[in-house]
């Protein structure tokens, strides 16, 4: 009996040792923690500074997708009011969030940078059809906000739309010889314009916002 009295001691004696200790947990959803530089978040259709869109329909990203949750058709530009720098744009764009394993081989496969991740997590629904994301939900606009489909609440935290993912990328050799091994970090989406990665933007298409203006 005694011996039982002991080990009950023994168990307390852990308990107190610990409530002393820093917390290794956060209390979430109140406490969130700061995300790495390249999380995974959802993704978001990105534009150019001058308003034009980065996606040219190419279905690359449908291409490699392991989980075969997106969906993008491709449409010639309009001659007198395309909508992309290319000879097409994606006039149809969706992604199935429910099969989607965040592994961003999409933004990687993507030739123009049209298609990037932010950090919000946060993306409970209600319905099946509300976890199929369609253009309207994913691309920015023009003046750079990035939609959603669910309103700000308890459960997410859209100031996270505004923070964007970062990629350490590398030339390939098959990419442009003037940037070949060159790597460095690219801030993408987000809230505001951001200027393109070295060497990603459209010829004739303004790098920055001044460029633009100018
Ligand atoms: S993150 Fe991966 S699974 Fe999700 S859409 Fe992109 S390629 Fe597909
Ligand atoms: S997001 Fe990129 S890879 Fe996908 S269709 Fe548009 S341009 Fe092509």
């Amino acid at each position: 009996m005694a011996w039982r009295y002991l080990k009950q001691v023994e168990g307390f004696w852990v308990v107190f040792r610990q409530m002393f200790k820093p917390r290794v947990t956060t209390p979430y959803p109140k406490v969130k923690r700061v995300k790495p530089q390249r999380f995974h978040g959802r993704h978001v259709l990105n534009r150019y500074p001058n308003g034009m869109e980065k996606c040219i329909g190419c279905e690359l990203c449908a291409g490699v997708c392991p989980a075969r949750c997106i969906y993008v058709r491709g449409k010639d530009n309009p001659v007198d009011e395309p909508v992309s720098p290319g000879e097409r744009y994606g006039f149809i764009y969706e992604i199935n969030m429910l099969r989607c394993i965040f592994c961003a081989m999409c933004v990687e496969a993507c030739p123009t940078e049209a298609i990037t991740m932010t950090q919000l997590f946060e993306m409970s629904v209600q319905g099946r059809e509300d976890a199929i994301y369609t253009r309207s939900e994913l691309l920015m606009s023009p003046d750079g906000v990035v939609p959603h489909p669910q309103p700000q609440s308890k459960f997410n935290d859209l100031g996270e739309l505004t923070l964007a993912d970062g990629w350490m990328r590398a030339t390939a050799a098959a990419g442009r010889a003037e940037y070949q091994g060159i790597r460095h970090w690219t801030p993408t989406a987000g809230a505001g314009h951001r200027p393109p990665e070295q060497g990603q933007a459209a010829d004739g298409v303004p790098e920055t916002e001044e460029e633009s203006e100018g």
